[in-house]
Order: C-alpha cells, then sequence, then structure tokens
C-alpha cells in the first residue's frame, strides 16, 4: 500500500505531462488543475481502501499515464456543456425529455434576431410610445384562429393557473371527475387549480358525466365551468362526456363563463394523413366557450408557451392580473411564437415547414425508404463484425400528452451489438455528442427514421460506430 501510495504522481509531475500542456492551451488552468487533484486524491483513496484493480501493482510510469488519462476524461467531461444535442431516434415526437416539439427554421432565425440584438419587444415603432410584448403574436392568433382576444404566457400550466385565478378566485369551478387529469411529472390539474385559490366541485363519474351534474352542482358560489379535453388518455367503451357545446348552453342558461382548457392544441384538421379527428382550436371556439386555453409546444409545434384566446373582457381582466406579470413570456418566445404561427397562414406550408407537423404526417412509403437510406449509411460506417442491422416495420408515437391513441406506421433500423450488451451500448450512446436515445426492444436498439431528421442520418452512424468500439 505504501509503495503504491509513493509511486502517486505529484500535481506538478502531471501537469508537465505533454498531454496536459497540450490541453491547457485549450483549456482554463483552473479546470485542469481542479481535475488533477480529483483524480489524485480519488487514485489516493482507492490504494487507502485496498481495492484491487487500479493503481495496485503498476508501476511509477503506469501510474502517471493512469493519472493523465483519468484527467483528459475528466477535462472532456466537465467542459461539455449540461444540456447537450440529442438524436431522437425513439420515433416519439413530441418526447418531453427531450424538449417536445424542434422548431422551424424561421423560428430559429427569429430567436437568433431577437436573442443577439435589441428588438422592439415593448415598442411601437409607429408611435415611438411603449407597446405590449404580446402585439407580435395577438394578432396572428386571433386572426388565424378567429378569436376576439388572445395572451400568451409560460406555458399551459401557467395559463389554466392565470385564468381559473382570474375567473374564480375565492369562488367555485365545476369540473367533470372524467377530466381530471395528470401532465406528466406528477403535475396534475386539481392541483394547479387548487393553486389558483378556486375551489374545485367535482361532478359526475370517472366515465360518464351528464349536463345534469354540472346544472345540480350550480351554486351562488360557481365562478366558471371548465372542460378539460383529455388529451393525453382516452376512456372508452361506456362513456358519456358533456361536449363544450353543452356547457356553453349551461353557461348561457345559468350566466356562467365556460373555459376549456384543450392541452394539445391542434390547429391543423390532420385527419386526411391517417391521424385521429382532433378538434381544432378554431372548432372548439365556434362551439363558443369564453376561454380556450393550449400548449405551444405540443401538437402546434412551436416554443413553449401558453396560449389563452377568448373573449375580450375576460382577456382583458387576467392582462390586469399580477400573476401575468410573473408567468409572461420571454422575447425569444415571442420571436419563435410568432415565426411559427406565420407558416400556419398556408397550412401546405406549414406541414413542410413545421417539424412536429412534418414527423407527424410522414408517409409509409418515405419512411421506409429513410429506413433503408439509413441502413445503408450505417454499413458504410460500421464495422460489420460488431453489429448486425435489420429493416423492419415499427410504431411511432405522438407524445407529448397528445393523440394517445394516434397509430402511427414507420418502418425502422434494428442494431443488435455483438460486442456490447445493449444496455453498454445505451449507455455508449447517452455519452456521445450528440447524444442518441432510442428505443429498446428485447436485446436490440430500435432508430425510428420518423423523428431523427436527414441532416443527422450521418451524425447517427459516427455516433454509433464511436458506441460500438
Ligand atoms: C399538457 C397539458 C397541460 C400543461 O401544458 P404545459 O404547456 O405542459 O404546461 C395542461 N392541460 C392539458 C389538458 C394538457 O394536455
Amino acid at each position: 500500500m505504501e509503495k503504491s501510495l509513493r509511486q502517486l504522481p505529484s500535481v506538478d509531475e502531471v501537469l508537465r505531462n505533454a498531454r496536459i500542456t497540450a490541453m491547457l492551451e485549450n483549456h482554463p488552468r483552473m479546470v485542469i488543475l481542479e481535475a488533477v487533484r480529483a483524480v489524485l486524491a480519488s487514485a489516493r483513496k482507492e490504494v487507502l481502501s485496498g481495492a484491487a484493480a487500479g493503481f495496485q501493482g503498476i508501476n511509477k510510469k503506469e501510474c502517471l499515464e493512469l493519472v493523465v488519462e483519468k484527467t483528459a476524461a475528466m477535462v472532456r467531461c466537465s467542459v461539455q456543456t449540461n444540456l447537450r444535442r440529442v438524436i431522437n431516434a425513439t420515433g416519439i415526437i413530441l418526447h418531453t425529455n427531450l424538449g417536445r416539439a424542434p422548431l422551424c427554421e424561421g423560428a430559429k432565425e427569429a430567436i437568433k434576431m431577437a436573442a443577439t440584438n435589441y428588438s422592439n419587444l415593448e415598442l411601437d415603432l409607429k408611435t415611438g410610445r411603449r407597446g405590449s410584448r404580446y402585439a407580435a403574436v395577438e394578432g396572428l392568433l386571433t386572426s388565424l384562429i378567429g378569436a376576439e382576444d388572445a395572451l400568451v404566457v409560460n406555458n399551459n400550466a401557467a395559463a389554466v393557473l392565470l385564468a381559473l385565478s382570474t375567473l374564480a378566485k375565492g369562488q367555485e369551478i365545476i369540473v367533470s371527475r372524467g377530466q381530471l387529469v395528470e401532465i406528466g411529472g406528477s403535475f396534475r390539474i386539481p392541483e394547479v387549480m387548487a393553486q389558483s385559490g378556486a375551489k374545485l366541485v367535482e361532478v359526475g363519474a370517472t366515465n360518464k358525466t351528464y349536463p345534469e351534474d354540472y346544472k345540480k352542482a350550480i351554486c351562488r358560489e360557481t365562478a366558471l365551468l371548465l372542460h378539460v379535453h383529455t388529451s393525453n388518455y382516452r376512456i372508452v367503451g361506456f362513456t358519456r362526456e358533456t361536449t363544450v357545446e353543452e356547457l356553453v348552453q349551461i353557461g348561457k342558461e345559468y350566466n356562467l363563463p365556460v373555459m376549456s382548457d384543450q392541452g394539445s392544441g391542434c390547429l391543423l384538421d390532420l385527419s386526411g394523413f391517417s391521424l385521429p379527428q382532433e378538434p381544432t382550436v378554431r372548432e372548439v371556439l365556434k362551439a363558443g366557450p369564453d376561454i380556450v386555453t393550449f400548449s405551444g409546444d405540443k401538437l402546434l409545434g412551436g416554443p413553449q408557451a401558453g396560449i389563452i384566446l377568448g373573449k375580450g373582457i375576460y382577456i382583458e381582466k387576467m392582462k390586469k392580473n399580477p400573476l401575468t406579470r410573473a408567468v409572461r413570456i420571454d422575447k425569444m418566445t415571442v420571436a419563435a411564437l410568432e415565426a411559427t404561427l406565420r407558416e400556419y397562414r398556408d397550412e401546405e406550408k406549414a406541414i413542410q415547414e413545421i417539424p412536429t407537423l412534418q414527423m407527424l404526417t410522414a408517409g409509409q412509403e418515405v419512411l421506409a425508404k429513410r429506413a433503408y437510406h439509413l441502413r445503408c449509411l450505417l454499413e458504410d460506417v460500421l464495422d460489420k463484425n460488431t453489429v448486425a442491422l435489420t429493416v423492419e416495420k415499427g410504431m411511432s408515437a405522438v407524445g407529448g400528452g397528445a393523440m394517445p391513441t394516434a397509430q402511427l406506421p414507420s418502418t425502422v433500423v434494428t442494431v443488435n451489438p455483438c460486442n456490447k450488451s445493449i444496455v453498454e451500448l445505451q449507455a455508449a450512446l447517452r455519452d456521445g455528442d450528440p447524444a442518441v436515445i432510442g428505443r429498446i426492444q428485447g436485446d436490440r436498439l430500435v432508430l425510428d427514421p420518423r423523428t431523427i431528421s436527414d441532416t443527422e442520418f450521418q451524425l447517427l452512424a459516427v455516433a454509433l460506430a464511436g458506441a460500438l468500439k
């Protein structure tokens, strides 16, 4: 043990090593020094604990080499940013863990402009007076979707919170038991509602809620009738949901506002692409609710945002609520949302330009062609002895709590590593830059071309080659 300890190099000895000196040219001295100290401390600990491997039973030169190797690895790790690019090979389009919707080119340019320059975020360039940060998107939203007024906040959870707090604080909201959804990360609609200071009155049963159930619950304290689109699950079979139209009727009868939380916020009818018939936000608004809310980064395919549309009197009230300041969107979101919404003025173009829509509507033939193309590229780059590749039928998913029953047939490439377990391959792929996340099926990794862009194919091949080494 004594001998092993004495063999460990000093900090100076490590810093004089040629590999480390070379690293000093590209990385801050602080970072390297910290790494050397950490590696030496852990080596000492390892020796003292009597661990059999590593620093025991090697000579002084080998010991220095090992320290240098570990230091280099640690420096590589610590200079990488924590937020890294990931190739999403899972086929799950709105993958919450991977950042939901990737943005269109126009949005990317708009973000760059807004982020790196000054902009007229809150300045009216016509009058030179103070303007509204929502002006850039309000007009587009109201004209595209057909609402009186609009407001955009940080996300849909914030939109629901703000709307309920403004319309029903200290009063009661009536909602169906079948619509008390959880939206991932244990984030539950009833809990968001409780935060608004309104009391939730649940009516009906999980599978059936009739208009009569709402009517019976209405009392002097009632401030709002709420409909929640169960966008991330479906109750099928013996069911009865009170529709937004029916709620609007009840609202008229009892002089109560009606709100619909649309969640996934679909702007286009995509049923022509073999996708489920989701009510579009425009259709929902036509049914006559006073307020509709939905996410910007689900089916809309834009940046994270919560969009509130509806009657001017209610939106005006929300704009004056101090909460609005706490949940306001930043300039990058304004820029990205405006650019994304502009694409929607031409539906065909929107489907071509907005990645989420493009991936949702990708045809089976195109996907099959792309899968074969991906396999070709992989065969070119990978060592045949390390891997077996196949092309077969598979299924993609919409994800992000949208269109839960959608069937998205795809063609996938499967990767069966010969020299590694599938768990080791996954870990190596996560460690790469870009990292690659695929789906696992038995002992094979499944790569679904639906969520991999053409420009990522080559990157993916290189990453896979590195991970299989
Ligand atoms: C996703 C969802 C939300 C939350 O939206 P975020 O933008 O993720 O905050 C709220 N309500 C419903 C019905 C949803 O599907």
